[in-house]
């Protein structure tokens, strides 16, 4: 009897004993093609051997020294690696265990940023609807999506929840994407002036939405239009990369390809590339100095920030995605992705919308392709789907996402930045045969 406590405590998983590149291998041998890179973690494959040598080679050298004391040398190369090639103005990177870590210390960072300044009474944070920021509980508050928030309500944070940017299914009728995505940035100031502009100490998106809407980018303008909102009052930028950040959408950060740089980021998932658990918040130079200058201690912390051995495989990581040409490579395979997934599904009557970046690709699944009516959740097409291509030996991510109140089903497709051309025919055709199966 197993004393694991499961993510599911109603299913046994199979055991996985083993990576090969795109691939993973359980115990009785079966191959499985890692179509999500579990959940977009995977951006290297599962053996690359730069990357565990890195990993054996500082945990021989000095596996930990706690941060309370010591700072280390894999921890200051991977900030100087992220710092040089980070959106303009971002100097400082605090290194984490995670994505929920990272986005909790950005919000605290954001407060306390205030705080320093002598303006305490901005305590408020304005997120989206149909967004995921983690599962602590100022993470969990901060995202927008209802089934994993609806038990917590007691404990959460009281923040604001606009509309995403989301045109699929919120662009009007002959409105054009530019002037969409302008009417969505909007929604930002209506709410910055509905709390009253000094209240407000910063607002958190995903550039290009996962988790909780199948790798949803903004419309073109939405983020400089949010930029330029959120200087006119002084409120923060956070952007939550943690998901389409570190070349998953074709550039190292995903907010390049909108024009804007944020003043907190956060990274994660492919910042490891699952080798080790390793997120990091970067911040901008003038929230550093404001700190510095004030009390010159950021109020938070944990036991393994900063860790050595995580930092040498982020390095690794980090050093091999630029110097391999694999952010390119993520463009150029996503791209031959897109016309894979628009040939295969295009027109098929249970797809409404396929869309996404680079190697994170999503597709919208819907009962009704002309009234876009989602399926009726008791159906649970996410779950059976991903149990369908699970059985033909593909991991993909389907779920189900609400906006008010709406459920709808999705797939996110992230595959390993390495993945061959033949390797996204399997991937294409076992997600057929899969959604033949249940659809
Ligand atoms: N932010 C985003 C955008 C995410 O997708 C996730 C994880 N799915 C998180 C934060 C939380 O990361 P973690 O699971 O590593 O805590």
């Amino acid at each position: 009897m197993s004393h694991i406590f499961p993510r599911n405590c109603r299913q046994s998983p199979p055991v996985a004993v083993g990576g090969d590149g795109c691939y993973l291998i359980d115990a009785s041998g079966k191959r499985y093609l890692d179509g999500s890179g579990g959940a977009a973690v995977s951006c290297l494959g599962h053996s690359d051997k730069a990357i565990v040598a890195a990993i054996k080679a500082q945990a021989d050298t000095l596996a930990f020294a706690h941060t309370g004391f010591f700072t280390s040398e894999p921890a200051e190369q991977l900030a100087d690696l992220l710092v040089a090639n980070a959106p303009t103005g971002i100097d400082r990177v605090y290194l984490v265990s995670g994505g929920s870590e990272a986005t909790e210390a950005a919000i605290k960072l954001a407060r306390q940023y205030w705080v320093e300044k002598g303006e305490p009474q901005r305590g408020k944070l304005i997120a989206r609807k149909q967004s995921y920021h983690g599962n602590t509980i100022g993470a969990l508050s901060a995202g927008g999506n209802e089934w994993r928030r609806a038990q917590f309500a007691p404990l959460l944070l009281d923040i604001s929840h606009i509309d995403p940017c989301y045109e699929y299914r919120l662009r009007q009728d002959g409105e054009s994407l530019e002037d969409y995505g302008l009417r969505a940035a909007q929604a930002l100031e209506d709410e910055i002036l509905r709390l009253g502009p000094d209240t407000v100490m910063a607002f958190m998106a995903e550039p290009v939405v996962g988790a909780t809407a199948g790798a949803v980018p903004p419309a073109p303008g939405y983020f400089k239009r949010i930029r330029e909102i959120c200087d006119r009052y002084g409120v923060l930028l956070i952007l939550d990369e943690v998901m389409c950040g570190m070349g998953r959408t074709g550039t190292l950060f995903a907010c390049e390809q909108d024009g804007v740089a944020p003043d907190i980021v956060c990274i994660a998932k492919g910042l490891g590339a699952g080798y080790q658990p390793i997120g990091a918040m970067l911040c901008s130079a003038e929230i550093y100095a404001a700190i510095e200058s004030g009390s010159g201690f950021f109020q938070h912390g944990h036991t393994y920030i900063g860790h050595p051995t995580a930092a040498a495989a982020g390095h690794a990581v980090v050093s091999a995605l630029l110097d391999r040409g694999l952010v390119q490579r993520a463009q150029q395979q996503g791209e031959k992705l897109a016309e894979r997934l628009n040939d295969r599904f295009g027109q098929h009557p249970h797809v409404g919308d396929l869309r996404g970046r680079g190697l994170f690709r999503g597709i919208e699944l819907v009962a009704d392709r002309d009234s876009k009516a989602p399926f009726d959740p008791s159906q649970g097409v996410a779950g059976k789907l991903k149990k369908a291509a699970f059985e033909q030996g593909l991991i993909c991510y389907p779920m189900s996402g609400t906006i008010d109140g709406r459920t709808g089903d999705h797939v996110l497709i992230a595959p390993p930045f390495i993945i061959e051309d033949t390797q996204l025919d399997e991937l294409t055709d076992k997600l057929g045969r899969a959604m033949d199966a249940v659809i």
